[in-house]
């Protein structure tokens, strides 16, 4: 486990605890009000081991930051899951952890001693991911937003009215299962032509390789990029069709709820212009309404810990809001 300490926070400073919880890895951070992440823990996700063992591993992630001197300060615990999540059971069922299937994670987090009497705060991870870009990232300022994971799925959260927007079970905003070809090929979840299918980064490598890209090792979303920097038609032919795919969802979504600015995050954004520059295209092609037409595709601003500082945010906000109900 790697655990290393980044900065102090201002003395008296208030913390959020908060873990994010993915197929790869469980990440732990001491968050302060600002968005900025004081300590940081990490552990390889055991996906494919017993409920057990998974919960050992989170359990040994708070354990780790609880040791810190600085837990003291910690107010609330926030978690953003890979999902899908149930916010009305405290329950989550990641695709990528098959033991976990309705497992109770909150409650499962809320009885670890350490955490004791402190709030606990479950989200979805891409939802976490906008309340991250949205209180310290690129959608900062903006009533409105959506907010995009492009890597190995495609992840989004809403930001509505100036406040995330989770719905029911908190999975509202889930573009990746939006069909935007109608006859396209079956998605697992049961439907077709989703976006999720056609600009995730395992999608676009497969296109570019169906249209002749060789490529030098491994063929991932990066290793694309690369050749398309390079003028390969089929790797530029393959983020073309992914930026497309990507603008006619964000389209659809500025359409529906009239977000005014659309950040994209996750590894497939890393890729740049590559991306940036077919989505701006596509985008002024699909929003074509006078209401939708100023809207604008941005980088996120917050990286790859964007889910932890989110499900920080989230867990603040819920402390903050039981705080002015109590005092009314
Ligand atoms: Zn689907």
């Amino acid at each position: 486990m790697s655990s290393q300490r980044i900065d102090p926070p201002a003395p008296g400073g208030v913390l959020t605890a908060a873990l994010d919880i993915g197929g790869t890895k469980i990440a732990g951070a001491l968050v302060t009000t600002d968005g900025t992440v004081v300590h940081r823990v990490r552990r390889t996700t055991p996906a494919r081991e017993p409920v057990g063992t998974l919960l050992d591993t989170v359990h040994q992630v708070v354990n780790a930051l609880a040791a810190s001197p600085l837990w003291e300060g910690v107010r609330a615990l926030g978690i953003g899951s890979a999902g899908p999540v149930d916010l009305s059971r405290g329950t989550v069922s990641p695709v990528n952890i098959p033991a976990w299937r309705d497992f109770p994670l909150a409650a499962s987090v809320g009885a670890h001693p350490a955490v004791a009497h402190r709030p606990v705060v479950l989200a979805g991870d891409a939802v976490a991911m906008a309340a991250a870009e949205h209180r310290h990232g690129a959608a900062r300022g903006h009533g409105n937003a959506l907010c995009l994971v492009v890597s190995t799925g495609v992840g989004a959260g809403l930001i509505l009215d100036g406040r995330v927007h989770q719905g029911l079970t908190g999975n509202a905003g889930h573009l990746g299962h939006i069909s935007v070809d109608f006859d396209g090929e079956p998605c697992p979840c049961g439907a077709r032509g989703c976006l999720e299918g056609i600009a995730s980064g395992p999608a676009l490598t497969r296109h570019a390789l169906s249209l002749g890209w060789r490529p030098d090792a491994t063929a991932d979303a990066s290793a694309v990029a690369a050749a398309a920097r390079t003028g390969d038609e089929a790797a530029l032919a393959a983020f073309d069709r992914a930026a497309r795919a990507l603008a006619a969802g964000i389209a659809a979504t500025a359409a529906l709820v009239e977000i005014d600015i659309a950040v994209v995050g996750g590894g497939v954004a890393q890729s740049g212009e590559v991306l940036f520059t077919p989505l701006g295209h596509h985008l002024r092609r699909y929003a074509a309404m006078p209401f939708v037409r100023h809207l604008r595709a941005v980088p996120a601003g917050r990286g790859s810990d964007a889910g932890l500082v989110g499900a920080a945010v989230l867990a603040e906000a819920a402390v903050e809001d039981a705080l002015a109900h109590s005092s009314r």
